[in-house]
């Protein structure tokens, strides 16, 4: 990479058409945070969208079901079909319901069929523990041996999965294939058109779970042609603690049947005659289970509007520029003087989400030492530091000083005052 200095970084700000986002979110005071691959930080929007939910609860009590400004009885949809541009999806596809692990074990239970010989789903084994657990408990329900039946595909010694060894593993035992966008510890973007395109030449199922995408980077589920995915909303989407999660489903897996179901699947037009029979929705609607949690959920709305306004592939320009800054930085001014560090994530821009993995010398202490001086960053085992320098409100002067201090830290040893002891939530 080429040398900057701090005025050519500034520069690059006053340059940066999405700048203006910043200003639309409520920017930590005194904090560097570079943690929006956790918790995506609350803008003005989404406090303005959720205060009015809040209002009309205030106002109309029950009304708001159907008189809310958007009727809170179509708010999963209505948000689904929001957000579905910025995932390649058509109306209908994808509904704002559940959350992440819930909606794993409900399109699961669908979408996983085993017969005869084809009783095996393929992941892989740096996925989200939730994941696992959730396909684990799936196989379970199946009376299906998970020892025997989940193949998790194995990483490399650098951490990374290959797409051609994935493939090799959709053999004639495997009936769906269930992998992340963007692995979550390592940053790594697997090659989804790809791996979709194999897994239909064999005639196996394949759904993904983007939380570490969304948001992030462009998806184009209905190019593609993936069967179902989903994804948390309070990553890069920026929807809040907790709050509901998307899923989609491909319109071709409309007849298909929820058997997690409930009666927010139901056909919406019916769903209060109150029939015992169950009649589920025409479109993915159906996979829906309760009531949607409205009030912890409606932040989305203001989220939603500033993506779409910014657009994902602008976000996504920004952001591998944020982080191809900073891997250029981190080599140039830590890498190169302190033995010991290594980027996990891929440094090629096709092969990363939206976030930068090092693995430093001393994970711990450094995390430690970076907090302390006002950068959020995150550790995760076994020690790598996950640094996100997100799009829409973070800063090319914030990658800059983030280098900066990290040089700091390791010139002066200031780690050193740190245990090496990993607290609970890092
Ligand atoms: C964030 C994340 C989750 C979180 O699951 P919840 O059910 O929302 O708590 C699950 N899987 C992946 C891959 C994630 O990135």
């Amino acid at each position: 990479m080429k040398k900057y200095n701090k005025e050519e970084i500034i520069n690059f700000d006053g340059k940066d058409t999405l700048a203006a986002f910043r200003d639309r979110f409520y920017i930590l005071e005194g904090i560097t945070y570079m943690d929006g691959n956790s918790l995506g930080l609350l803008s003005k929007d989404s406090e303005r969208s959720l205060m009015r939910v809040l209002d009309e609860w205030k106002t109309l009590g029950i009304k708001g079901w159907m008189e809310g400004e958007r009727p809170w009885f179509w708010f999963a949809e209505d948000m689904g079909d929001m957000a579905s541009p910025i995932v390649g999806a058509k109306p209908g596809e994808v509904v704002f319901s559940g959350t992440t692990t819930v909606n794993i074990h409900s399109l699961i239970s669908s979408f996983y069929n085993p017969k005869g010989k084809r009783t095996k789903i393929l992941a892989d084994e740096l996925n989200f523990p939730s994941d696992i657990y959730a396909l684990k408990g799936q196989l379970k329900l199946r009376g299906v041996c998970p020892q025997k039946h989940l193949i998790l595909a194995k990483a490399g010694k650098d951490m990374l999965l290959n797409e051609q060894d994935i493939i090799e593993q959709m053999t004639d035992e495997v009936d769906l294939v269930f992998l992340p966008s963007v692995i979550y510890s390592t940053g790594q973007l697997l090659d989804m058109e790809l791996l979709t395109a194999e897994a239909h030449k064999r005639n196996i199922t394949i759904g993904f779970d983007c939380s570490h995408s969304a948001g992030a980077i462009p998806h184009r589920f209905d190019v593609w042609g993936v069967d179902f995915a989903l994804w948390c909303s309070y990553k890069y989407m920026n929807g809040g603690p907790g709050a509901s999660a998307f899923y989609y489903v491909n319109k071709k897996h409309f007849g298909k049947e929820p058997l997690l179901a409930g009666w927010f699947g139901y056909l919406k037009e019916k769903q209060f005659d109150m029939l015992t029979e169950f009649i589920p929705a025409p479109n993915a609607g159906r996979w829906q289970i309760s009531s949607p949690g409205i009030l912890g959920s409606s932040a989305i709305e203001g989220a939603l509007k500033i993506i779409l306004e910014a657009g994902i592939n602008n976000i996504r320009e920004k952001s591998l520029k944020m982080t191809s800054l900073l891997a250029g930085l981190l080599q140039e001014k830590v890498f190169s003087g302190f033995p010991g560090f290594k980027f996990v994530t891929p440094l090629k821009e096709e092969r990363r989400g939206g976030h930068i993995a090092i693995e430093p010398p001393e994970a711990v202490r450094i995390n430690e030492a970076l907090k302390a001086r006002g950068i959020i960053p995150d550790l995760r085992p076994p020690n790598i530091i996950r640094l996100a320098p997100v799009a829409l409100y973070n800063t090319f002067e914030e990658v800059w000083n983030v280098v900066e201090t990290l040089k700091e830290i390791m010139d002066t040893k200031e780690y050193e005052k740190y245990s090496k002891q990993r607290k609970a939530v890092s």
